[in-house]
Formats: C-alpha cells, sequence, structure tokens
C-alpha cells in the first residue's frame, strides 16, 4: 500500500520527535575534563553541559578560577541566556565549550545540517518558481480590473486577518494572564537586538518594493523586490500585447511547468527533511525552561488554535463556501512543513503545489496570493507579538497594561507583522518595534528567547494557513475568467 505524502511527512515528524527525545534524554549531559591542546593561558577546563544549563568553568595560568554560565531562564546571576551571548561576553569561554557539547547537541547540530540540505533544495526553487508563477498568473488574466480587484481583496484579507489574530492574542493573554503566573525575574536579561524605529521598519518595506536592480534582488533571494518587479514586468507586457504577449505567456507557461515538476520531486524528499528537522529541535531543547514559560507558551499556543481552528476556518466555510477540514487535509503537506521548517519561504513551493494540485484553487489566484502572503501576511506572527509584548509587560509592571498601551500593541504588532520576512526567528527581531512602542527596553525579550523556536513552528504554520484560506477566499471573492486579455492579440 502506498502511503500519502502528507502521512509521510506526519510519520516523519512523530518518529523525529520521539528520537530526539530520547536522545535529549539519553546524551543531554556531559561532564568533560580538558587537561591538554587548551587555548594559551588556560591549564584545566571542565565544561559541564546539560539540556538546561551550560556552565564553563577554567583555570588560567596564574591558578586563578573562572566560570561562566549560561541559563536559559535567566535564573543564574551573571549568567547569560545563551551560546551566542557567552560568545559575545566571553569568546574563551565559547571557545571551550565547542570542544565538549553533550553528545544531544552534537547529534541535533548534525541533524539541523542534513536537514538543512532540503530546505536548501527548496530556497533553491523559491525565487524562480515565484517568478515563473507569478508571470504566468498575470499574463493568464482576464484584464486589469480583476488584477484591481484582487490586489483589494488580498490586502484586505491580509489585514482583516491579521487583526483578528491579534484581537484573539490580546484576550487570551488577558485572560490567563502567563506574566502574572511566573517566578521568573526579568533583570539579567542580556539579549543584543539592534532597535529599528516604526517608521524606519516601514520605510525599509517601502523601498524594497523598488529593488534598485531586480537582478540583485533575485540574486539575493528579496522576495518583495522580485514580487513587484515580476508585477511590473507582466502588467506592461499585457499593456505590449500582440506577438511579444503570446511568446511571453508561452515561455512563463513553459517555466512554470518546469519549476511545478521539479518543485514535486524534491516535496518527495519532505518526511526525510521534516524527520531531521524535528530530531535537531527536540534532542537540543531543554525542559525546565519550557516549565518556566508553560504559562506563556499556553498563551500564544491557545491563541494560535483558536485562529486556525476557528477564526479562519469560519472565513473559509462563510466566504469561500470550501470544506475548511478538507482543505487543511489537502494542504497538510505544506502545514507540515512550516511546522518543522519553521519558513513561510521556504515552504512556499510546497504551498503552491498543494493549493494547486490537492486543493484544485486555479493558478491566477494562488500565484499572487501566495508569495505575496508568505511575507506580508502572517497572522501568526501578529498574534505571538501581541502575546510576548503583553506577557513582558506583565512581569515588568507586575500589572497588565492599559487599554490604549494595548490598543497600541496591536497597531504595532500588525506592522511588525508586516515587516517580518518568512524565515526562522523573524518574528523575534520585530516584535523590538512593538516593544517600543509599549515603552519597554527591548532587551526584556531575552527572556522569551529559549522557547521561540517551538513557538515559531507553530506561528509559522499559522501563517501559512492563512495564506492557504486567504487563497480560497480570494479564488472565490474575484474568480478568474477565461475571457480573452486586455491588450491581448
Ligand atoms: N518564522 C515565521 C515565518 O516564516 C516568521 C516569524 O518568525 O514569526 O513565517
Amino acid at each position: 500500500m502506498k502511503l500519502e505524502l502528507h502521512w509521510k511527512i506526519l510519520i516523519g515528524m512523530v518518529l523525529g520527535a520521539v528520537l530526539g527525545i530520547a536522545v535529549n534524554w539519553q546524551w543531554s549531559t556531559r561532564v568533560t575534563e580538558l587537561q591538554s591542546g587548551l587555548p594559551a593561558g588556560v591549564q584545566q577546563a571542565t565544561i559541564r553541559d546539560s539540556s538546561d544549563t551550560i556552565q564553563v568553568s577554567w583555570i588560567d595560568e596564574l591558578g586563578e578560577e573562572h566560570e561562566r554560565i549560561v541559563d536559559p531562564t535567566g535564573n543564574t546571576p551573571g549568567g547569560v541566556m545563551t551560546v551566542d551571548d557567552l560568545a559575545k561576553t566571553s569568546p574563551l569561554a565559547a571557545e571551550l565549550y565547542e570542544r565538549a557539547p553533550s553528545r544531544a547537541k552534537q547529534i541535533g547540530k548534525w541533524c539541523k545540517r542534513i536537514g538543512g540540505l532540503f530546505l536548501r533544495m527548496l530556497q533553491m526553487v523559491s525565487v524562480p518558481l515565484i517568478i515563473a508563477s507569478l508571470s504566468t498568473g498575470i499574463l493568464g488574466m482576464s484584464g486589469a480590473s480583476r488584477f484591481k480587484k484582487m490586489f483589494s481583496a488580498t490586502l484586505a484579507y491580509y489585514v482583516a486577518t491579521s487583526g483578528l489574530a491579534i484581537l484573539t492574542g490580546l484576550a487570551v493573554t488577558n485572560i490567563i494572564n502567563p506574566g502574572l503566573n511566573t517566578s521568573l525575574k526579568l533583570d539579567v536579561a542580556q539579549a543584543q537586538v539592534h532597535p529599528a524605529t516604526l517608521t524606519e521598519t516601514l520605510m525599509q518595506q517601502v523601498e524594497t518594493m523598488i529593488p534598485t536592480n531586480p537582478f540583485a534582488a533575485i540574486a539575493n533571494s528579496a522576495f518583495l523586490s522580485v514580487i513587484s518587479f515580476t508585477l511590473l514586468f507582466s502588467i506592461f507586457t499585457l499593456k505590449v500585447g500582440g506577438e511579444a504577449l503570446v511568446r511571453m505567456r508561452q515561455l512563463a507557461d513553459d517555466s512554470f511547468q518546469v519549476m511545478m515538476l521539479l518543485t514535486a520531486a524534491i516535496i518527495g524528499l519532505a518526511p526525510y527533511g521534516v524527520f531531521l528537522l524535528m530530531i535537531y529541535v527536540t534532542a537540543t531543547q531543554g525542559i525546565a525552561v519550557f516549565s518556566a514559560l508553560a504559562w506563556y507558551m499556553l498563551a500564544v499556543a491557545s491563541g494560535l488554535l483558536f485562529h486556525a481552528l476557528v477564526t479562519l476556518p469560519i472565513i473559509v466555510w462563510v466566504l469561500a463556501r470550501r470544506s475548511p477540514w478538507a482543505l487543511m487535509k489537502a494542504m497538510s503537506p505544506a502545514l507540515l512543513t512550516a511546522f518543522s521548517s519553521a519558513s513561510s519561504n521556504a515552504t512556499l513551493p510546497l504551498t503552491i503545489n498543494n493549493i494547486e494540485k490537492r486543493a484544485g484553487v486555479s493558478n491566477r489566484t494562488s500565484s499572487f496570493v501566495l508569495p505575496l502572503g508568505s511575507t506580508i501576511n502572517m497572522d501568526g506572527t501578529a498574534l505571538y507579538e501581541a502575546v510576548a509584548v503583553l506577557f513582558i509587560g506583565q512581569l515588568a509592571f507586575g500589572a497588565n497594561m492599559d487599554l490604549t498601551q494595548q490598543i497600541a500593541i496591536a497597531l504595532t504588532a500588525l506592522l511588525a507583522s508586516i515587516g517580518a520576512a518568512g524565515i526562522p526567528h523573524a518574528g523575534l527581531v520585530m516584535m523590538a518595534i512593538v516593544l517600543q512602542a509599549a515603552n519597554l527596553p527591548i532587551e526584556y525579550q531575552g527572556i522569551i528567547l529559549a522557547v521561540d523556536r517551538v513557538l515559531d513552528m507553530f506561528r509559522t504554520s499559522v501563517n501559512v494557513w492563512s495564506d492557504c484560506c486567504g487563497t480560497t477566499v480570494i479564488d472565490r471573492l474575484v474568480p478568474p475568467a477565461t475571457a480573452s486579455l486586455d491588450g491581448g492579440p
């Protein structure tokens, strides 16, 4: 019996998680005494690695003892929260640690590297696929009026669903109060994040939409720039019309067919990629930090689940008149890959393939809504920004923030989600602007760093799910007509 792809991916994911947890359980603790081959000035060193804390101690040439600790919960005075911070504050301690990480971390690192090959393949096809798919979609359009309608309906959908996601996030956090239910402390957060102002971030987005060199944008995988240039190029091809349009349309169609076939071949590797990425995540994560942040994670996860399983399905049901569950089943390979890769951009080739081949939505809609959505429509990220900042506010002030501040958080969370790239941890980086809007120091986000990867997996699936739901809605509200082209031959 031949298993369907989504079952294979699910099995890969579960097996990977189980194996990773076993690896973590068995091999996450290691105590190593280093006596020889040490860096200059170090006589002897001891590294105690566990899934929750890392302790690096050494004796220098004068016989003095030194110690550095990495504790993601922030509860160790003088400790740092990540290995990256350790490298910044004490490069020597980081160098010593690199010589003796636990076996679980070593296994995790290799699984990430090999699973990363699958993500590289997806990234390899994403830019050519966006160009081919978007130009086929636009060149096959029945007229400029459909494009305009589709454009405004798509933007309206993006803003409306992200807004609903943020409201859900705020409601859930006000009910669960994760920041008032924890023993976590804030004062040792060490995260170094470069602050960006809101206007600066938005202006950068607008600038990205006008690439000074479209070829450089293609070379750098700048999705938004590639999308805007491909749109312009296709619209002006429609205006030129005649033989040129016929040839360009043929070229776009042919390239699209080739890219879809290549993508389908890569997708066959998804179960293995997902398997390895799940081992990486579960083998390297500590348990203690999860319990310390349990209420916060519960708030994010329940908000995301509500949005994905209640709000979006209702929208699909009412506006697209489709069964949300059938759509979810059809899109499951993409959703599961989004979960394990934590990247909407990397998942995009699968999303395009699934929506056309498994959900039967027209390429004329999906080629526009999906690439744009993977860059700017991020319901999961928007919800997460709102919950995280409200949580940090509860921790900092020992009380809930007032309504004005919550409104400021809602608005900036929306803009932060638009500005976030579809790559792992992008939402965390964008959080700086939401924290600033709430008058909170950006260093405070150090407290949630340790669990960001897991939450990223959930929010990325919701980001992709919202793009898929949006595609079905737009496809029904602005149906692709088959009439002849404006400016056509
Ligand atoms: N990883 C998310 C995505 O690719 C963005 C985020 O970090 O929230 O959609």
